[in-house]
């Protein structure tokens, strides 16, 4: 018999349009049900009701809420499993870490990102080449705790470009080198690739306004990935690089912190095939000094442009939001000054700083994710996968509930419960 469990009394956040189907037989019911059930069968949703789901006594498990929130597990859509969770900035000496502790490191991090409500990760670069993929393969295993993941690889820059002399990046030419990356690479397992288009003010020697490769090879990488089924993602800070992705085919677009007409233009016209992470808590922790203890000192944020770099980035998310793209919660997560399990801090500032709804914030971290990765996951939905997060409180009140450990009751991934907080079911 299929495993089923019944969630009893709870309130839930279905990240569904109001008038879809995932309330309750209806066909028309709201996105939020102030108290509801929910019925898993095997590894995916089968009912959600608002109100009671009558089933045969026995014939499944029965975990009652009293009141608690279910909302979808969340997604972070710019990931670096590779970096440990005493990760500071030294990118070279992790990429030169010893393999095996360096796994293991990684596997802590997979684990907290389960553990803090993220059922899915993608990955945006790694340190050594097959972090993101054996990760994966070793979760899939059941061998470590730890979210769905769709495995990037080592970053591929262009010669003479940003991180090309630092012996950690996959280096290409032309359009026939980063052709055969792309592939190389895919056929490892990656499924979203990292490309640098743009420079990055943090390294002053190559600025964010800098455009790194062109149209032509950004069209031969969309399409070998396609090839794979994979997907090509890019760093892109300055607008030139923005328009230039967009028009390319790229499927997600990372930071995007300048966009002119003409990158909104472009973006508007792939409105359905491309999404933007921002990565708006990093750019903030960064202005805010919070690096300063790690020695990244007010001066070298002010050289690094930082400060108009985020001023205009909380002014593009607002124009994206106007153009109707869609936004992924996401960023860079994992040095000190932006801490592993505080992933949702994204979300916090997408409230506290751009003015979006909690729900709205919600959604950039659920159903915005599902169609890019090709999952029925991102909405509390019947015929869905169960990737479920459930915390005390309420997220649409209160946003900064999802980032309190002691609030989060229990994370389920595939219908299994694969987080329970220990503290509060001793
Ligand atoms: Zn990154």
């Amino acid at each position: 018999m299929t495993d089923r469990t019944l969630i009893r009394n709870a309130k839930i956040i279905t990240c569904s349009a109001p008038g879809t189907d995932s309330a309750p037989g209806t066909g028309t019911g709201p996105a939020v049900i102030a108290d509801g059930d929910l019925l898993i069968e095997g590894d995916r949703i089968a009912r959600v009701a608002a109100g009671r789901i009558e089933i045969d006594s026995g014939s499944a498990r029965v975990v009652d809420l009293h009141g608690a929130t279910v909302l979808p597990g969340l997604g972070d859509a710019h990931v670096h499993m590779s970096w440990p969770l005493d990760f500071v900035f030294d990118h070279v000496a992790v990429a030169n870490a010893p393999a095996a502790p360096h796994a293991l490191d990684v596997a802590a991090v997979a684990r907290t990102f389960l553990e803090s409500g993220y059922t899915l990760v993608v990955g945006a670069g790694v340190s050594q080449p097959l972090d993101d993929v054996r990760t994966r393969d070793a979760i899939e295993r059941g061998l470590i705790p730890g979210p769905r993941v769709v495995p990037s690889g080592t970053m591929i820059t262009e010669r003479g470009a940003i991180s090309a002399d630092t012996g950690m990046t996959t280096v290409v030419s032309d359009a026939r080198d980063l052709r055969e990356a792309v592939s190389r690479q895919c056929d490892t397992g990656v499924r979203a690739l990292k490309l640098f288009v743009s420079g990055d003010g943090i390294v002053p020697e190559y600025p964010s306004d800098d455009l790194y490769m062109n149209d032509e090879m950004l069209a031969a990488a969309v399409d070998e990935a396609d090839r794979y089924g994979a997907f090509i993602t890019v760093h892109a800070r300055g607008s030139d690089s923005v328009a230039m992705a967009a028009r390319t085919g790229v499927r997600v677009i990372h930071h995007a912190c300048f966009l002119d007409d003409k990158a909104v233009r472009e973006l508007e016209a792939r409105r359905d095939d491309v999404w933007v992470c921002p990565g708006l808590h990093y750019l903030y922790a960064m202005v805010s000094g919070h690096a300063e203890p790690w020695g990244v000192t007010a001066e070298k944020i002010e050289r690094s442009g930082y400060e108009r770099e985020f001023r205009a980035q909380v002014e593009g998310i607002g124009l994206l939001r106007a153009a109707g793209i869609r936004i992924l919660a996401g960023g860079d997560f994992g040095h000190q000054w932006t801490r592993h399990g505080t992933y949702a801090a994204e979300l916090q500032r997408y409230v506290e700083l751009v003015g979006m709804s909690p729900q709205e914030a919600i959604d950039t971290a659920t159903r915005n994710l599902g169609p890019l990765v090709g999952l029925d996951v991102g909405q509390v939905r019947a015929g869905h996968l169960a990737d479920l997060l459930i915390v005390d409180g309420d997220p649409l009140v209160d946003i900064t509930v999802l980032q309190d450990p002691d609030r989060r009751r229990a994370v389920v991934k595939g219908g299994e419960f694969a987080y329970v907080n220990p503290r509060m079911f001793p």
